[in-house]
This record gives C-alpha cells, sequence and structure tokens, in this order.
C-alpha cells in the first residue's frame, strides 16, 4: 500500500495540479498554490496541575493569503501532523474563496489528547500557543477559530492572551469566541444552516421539489442536529432516519427533528427513541431519501457503498465523506453532490461576519446574519453551478476550479507570479 496516496497533502497537492491542468495556470502559479506560503513550529513547555512540566508540538499554517488573511480552525488531537495541518489549510484557502470571503486559508494544530487535560491546564496550553504565535496573528495577518477539540472558551483564554500581549483590545484577533467577548449570533448553527441553503439551489435547479419529501442525517452532531432542524423549518423536509456512533433509527412515516435533539441530549444517543426501528449507519446511507446529510466522519461513502446510495442529493455537511472513487459512482448514478467545501461553508461564513461586526464594535441582529448568509451561500453555489454547466464537470470539481481561480487571480494582480 503507497502511503502517499492516504497523505492529506499529497491529495491537496493533486486537486491543485488538476485544477491548474484544466485551468491552464502558467507554472509558476501552479507551484506556488501547491505550496502553503508560511509554516510556523512552535515548541510549547506547559506546566501541568502537578508541577511537573509537559512540551507539546504545535503547528500553525498560513496558505494563501493572495485574498486576505489566514483564516482557519486550531485543532487539539494526539494524531496531529503538519500534513494534516497543511492540507486544511489549503482547503480553507478553497473554502474561503468558493464563498468569496476577502480571506486566505489558515489552519493550526497542537499534539495533545484533550482528554487527558484538566481546564487550568489546557488553559495554560492555549495561552502558550498564543505566546509563541502572536507575532505572526491578527486580524490583517492570520485569524484562527475553533476547531476539533477546541471550544469558544479555549477561543476566549486566547484572545484574552493576545491582547494582554498587544496592549489592546482587537477580539477580531479570533473567532467562535463566546457572544459575551464578541462572538456573533448565529454562529451556532451557521454550518447547517449554510448546507441547507445550498441543498434549496441544487433542488431548484434539478427541478426537485422538496416540500415534504424526505432527509436522512449521518452523524447526529452538532452540524446534523441543526441539518434535520434546519432541513424541517426551512425546507420542509421530514427527517426519516438519524444516526450516530452506536447506531440509527428510523421511521418512514417522518420522526421530529426537535425531539429527537431532545433525546439525544438526555440519553447521549439516538438509540431507543419511541416510534423508530433501529437502523445500522450502512443501511442509512442506501435509503431512498431525497436529501442524505453525512455529517459524521472522512471516508463513510466508497467505491464499496456508494452503489447502493439512493437520494437524489447529497449535502456532505462532514468534511471529506466522499472518496475520489465513490465520487465518480455518485455521478454516473446523477446523484446531485453537494461538495464538502461549499457545503459547510456557512461556519467560515458567519466567522467572517464575526470579524466584520467585531472590526466596527457594532452587532448583527440575527436576522441580519442569516439573510448575508443566504446571500453568501446563493452566490456561491450559483458561481460553482455555472462552471460545472459550462465544463460539463461535476460540482466538486467546479467549485475547485472556481475557488483555485480565484486565489491565481488575486497572485497575479500582486505581482507574486
Ligand atoms: P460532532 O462531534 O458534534 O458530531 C459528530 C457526530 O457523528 C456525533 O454524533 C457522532 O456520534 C457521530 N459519528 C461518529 N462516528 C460515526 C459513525 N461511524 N457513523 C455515524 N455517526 C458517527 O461534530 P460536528 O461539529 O457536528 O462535525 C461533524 C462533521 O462536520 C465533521 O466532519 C466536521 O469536520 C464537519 N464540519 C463541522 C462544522 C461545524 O461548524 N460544526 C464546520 C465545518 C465542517
Amino acid at each position: 500500500m503507497n502511503a502517499e496516496l492516504f497523505n492529506p497533502f499529497t491529495i491537496a497537492q493533486q486537486q491543485v495540479d488538476h485544477a491548474s491542468e484544466k485551468l491552464e495556470l502558467d507554472e509558476a502559479t501552479r507551484e506556488l498554490l501547491r505550496w502553503p506560503m508560511k509554516e510556523i513550529k512552535a515548541t510549547l513547555p506547559v506546566k501541568m496541575d502537578d508541577g511537573s512540566t509537559k512540551i507539546f508540538h504545535a503547528f500553525r499554517i498560513q496558505y494563501n493569503t493572495a485574498r486576505g488573511p489566514a483564516k482557519g480552525g486550531v485543532r487539539w488531537h494526539p494524531l496531529e501532523t503538519m500534513d494534516t495541518v497543511r492540507a486544511l489549510a489549503a482547503w480553507m484557502t478553497w473554502k474561503t474563496s468558493v464563498v468569496d470571503l476577502p480571506l486566505g486559508g489558515g489552519k493550526g494544530g497542537v499534539v495533545c489528547n484533550p482528554k487527558e487535560l484538566s481546564v487550568t491546564e489546557k488553559e495554560r496550553l492555549a495561552r502558550a500557543y498564543v505566546r509563541a504565535l502572536a507575532r505572526s496573528l491578527g486580524v490583517t495577518k492570520d485569524v484562527p477559530a475553533p476547531d476539533v477539540y477546541t471550544t469558544p472558551q479555549i477561543m476566549a483564554w486566547m484572545m484574552d492572551e493576545y491582547e494582554t500581549i498587544i496592549g489592546e483590545n482587537h477580539p477580531g484577533v479570533i473567532t467562535g469566541k463566546p457572544l459575551a467577548l464578541g462572538g456573533s449570533k448565529g454562529r451556532g448553527d451557521a454550518t447547517a444552516r449554510g448546507g441547507v441553503y445550498v441543498t434549496r439551489e441544487a433542488a431548484a435547479v434539478a427541478g426537485i421539489n422538496l416540500q415534504g419529501a424526505t432527509m436522512a442525517v449521518q452523524g447526529f452532531g452538532n452540524a446534523g442536529q441543526h441539518g434535520a432542524l434546519l432541513g424541517e423549518e426551512i425546507l420542509k423536509l421530514k427527517l426519516v432516519a438519524a444516526s450516530d456512533s452506536k447506531g440509527g433509527v428510523y421511521n418512514p412515516n417522518g420522526i421530529s427533528a426537535e425531539a429527537l435533539v431532545d433525546y439525544k441530549i438526555k440519553n447521549g444517543v439516538v438509540q431507543g427513541f419511541p416510534g423508530t426501528d433501529e437502523i445500522t449507519n450502512e443501511e442509512l446511507l442506501a435509503l431512498p431519501v431525497t436529501v442524505l446529510f453525512p455529517v459524521a466522519l472522512e471516508n463513510v461513502i466508497r467505491a464499496d457503498n456508494a452503489e447502493n446510495l439512493k437520494c437524489r442529493i447529497c449535502c456532505e455537511l462532514a468534511n471529506g465523506p466522499t472518496t475520489p472513487e465513490a465520487d465518480r459512482i455518485l455521478d454516473d448514478k446523477g446523484i446531485f453532490v453537494l461538495p464538502d467545501f461549499l457545503a459547510n461553508a456557512g461556519g467560515v461564513t458567519v466567522s467572517y461576519f464575526e470579524q466584520v461586526q467585531n472590526a466596527y464594535n457594532l452587532y448583527w441582529e440575527l436576522q441580519e446574519v442569516h439573510w448575508r448568509l443566504d446571500k453568501r451561500m446563493t452566490q456561491a453555489f450559483a458561481s460553482v453551478y455555472e462552471m460545472s454547466q459550462r465544463n460539463k464537470i461535476h460540482l466538486r470539481e467546479a467549485a475547485h476550479l472556481v475557488a483555485i481561480a480565484r486565489v491565481a487571480e488575486a497572485c497575479k494582480l500582486r505581482g507574486w507570479v
């Protein structure tokens, strides 16, 4: 087995190569877009509660800043690697570009197991990360956000450390903050809401009536629960199945999304929800629903099960749920796949709104956040759909072309290439 094939950064570079070829980019632009523009590796000594000192390895990648300051989350994960962070930073660059935000792409990571850290140890680690990177962070340079195992509280400590170092109020240095410290209304459900808006647009161009049609949600966590609630509220879809890591539930006559969310919060699982039958995650993927929301893990739709899918629209709220081989199969089956970095871009879009509100020190009502998000997502879908129609390619490839062409243009206009 070739390990390189599974290196996410190798995959990210192959995607750039493919798009560069299609866009007929010159050699220098191709090479520039294949690599992060800036990489920071820091070694963080952090005092533990028992008085010992532990050493943590930390990364921050600023992949490309031609369109604006780097933007992307900070992951705390025991298996974090520089290459994973590089790939995720590349994907953030294309994500901010595809929704046309005036931002670049970045990502950060710390190799650690947050489950083994106390609250005070987490605070010291968050502050150590910012102390090591402070000179490279800032509203005009690089703006981190929460990601795997990092929370609004961790963002609050990071913001406080940054402001302490520079001696100024600068809430826009971090997004995903608690509301009381300059967070934006509407951030909580923004990822799912953006996905629901692009699903509405996809259904419109494909001539699919969503009113009373069915949806299934694989991964009933944060984004999945909001996807079900908003699918019901905005699209008038009927939830028929939902799952988490322990298994799923199914009722072809419909499941109240709100009641299932309450049940999941109380019981920690969806299994056992009254009036439903048990269903496996594999069976859920194969249901003949109108809309499927994969919102769990990467690589759940693969060459060995893609043939079983019967949905009409697959809205990838999760990152990387579909492998490249499965993508081709879904395309042949005529399934409308909304690619992850478009479908789940609502989160970073509202993060950008948070930065804008912080800069003006003026905060928007929830309705304003919603209509601005709707406008951005609708426009992003329209650009990607137009590209796919013009070149007779599927939406994922079209989204890459739209995003990479915009970054390439910004690099050229700056005179970098
Ligand atoms: P989460 O941890 O709240 O929820 C994940 C859910 O998936 C959990 O309910 C878990 O039980 C379930 N799950 C885990 N393994 C599973 C399996 N094998 N089969 C079925 N379900 C399984 O995470 P989240 O924040 O909702 O994120 C979910 C996905 O959405 C991730 O891929 C994430 O990268 C992506 N995403 C989330 C956001 C966001 O704002 N939350 C933004 C962009 C992308």
